[in-house]
């Protein structure tokens, strides 16, 4: 008998998120960090987005059953080395969602809790909080919320690192094995600190905090680590490597708009 011969595809990453028509944040973001980490991209549009570098002046959000059929159509074809889910907008699409993984069961998934752009606009409905908690940690290999999202997770304020480390705790304690923690919007100087907390215990990451206006920083850091994960880095290399790659493209991050908001520099 023949060995069976290795899979020759590429590992492809897919996102699961929400289009920018400016091409800064949600899914545009999403492949332009999987083209410059080697993986292939694949995209399921979850809600569509009419925005600029000043906001989003509309959203549309696609039936269920079509978004369904992207998804399964990728799983039907590619090798797929992660998940990553970004903006998705209602309880009933996070529950399509659910099903769809749990019907593919991926390897890893990087659950990005989208919930409010820096702008302002809601890119989650106020009632889908719960499907996030009960549907979507449970099935992550990780979770990247920053301190608004995990105040509206948890329900409680997070004013320094005790309290960050806390709420990394009590995240793990709703259902995801691990949490990586943003720490960008900390009031104060200094460095801006990641706290990733996993079986393990804790790793924190440090980057000195540029004082930027900056659009998709979040989009982009949840992909890098899906890339990561899919290219076989262990988490805590993974998560790493992502805040790394995030405080590189901030730096050369440019401004495509009239506004003073940058977008991340990929290239
Ligand atoms: N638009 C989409 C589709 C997004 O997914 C996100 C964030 O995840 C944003 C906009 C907001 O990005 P930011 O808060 O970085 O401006």
């Amino acid at each position: 008998m023949n060995a069976p011969r290795p899979d020759a595809r590429p590992i492809s990453v897919l996102t699961i998120a929400g289009s920018d028509s400016g091409g800064g944040a949600g899914i545009q973001a999403d492949l332009k960090t999987f083209a410059a980490h080697g993986v292939h991209g694949l995209s399921a549009l979850a809600a569509l987005t009419a925005q600029h570098t000043r906001g989003v002046t509309a959203v549309h959000v696609p039936p269920t059953d079509f978004l369904e059929a992207q998804i399964d159509a990728c799983f039907d074809d590619f090798r797929i080395g992660a998940v990553k889910l970004g903006m998705l907008a209602s309880a009933e699409v996070i529950d399509a969602v659910a099903r769809a993984l749990e019907r593919h069961r991926p390897t890893h998934v990087v659950v990005d809790p989208v919930m409010v752009a820096t702008s302002g606009a809601r890119l989650l409905q106020e009632d889908a909080l719960d499907a996030l908690r009960t549907r979507l940690l449970p099935l992550a290999t990780v979770v990247t919320p920053n301190l608004p999202e995990a105040e509206l997770l948890l329900g409680w304020k997070i004013g320094d690192l005790a309290a960050m480390s806390a709420a990394a705790s009590a995240l793990r304690a709703l259902g995801a094995p691990a949490v990586l923690l943003k720490g960008g919007h900390l009031a104060g100087p200094g460095e801006v600190v990641d706290i990733l907390a996993d079986a393990e215990g804790e790793q924190r990451t440090a980057h000195p905090r540029l004082r930027l206006d900056a659009h998709g920083t979040g989009c982009t850091l949840a992909s890098a680590v899906a890339a990561n994960l899919a290219r076989g880095l262990p988490l805590r290399e993974a998560c790493a490597a992502a805040v790394d790659y995030v405080h590189a493209a901030l730096r050369g991050g440019y401004r495509p708009g009239r506004s003073e908001v940058l977008v991340l520099d990929h290239f």
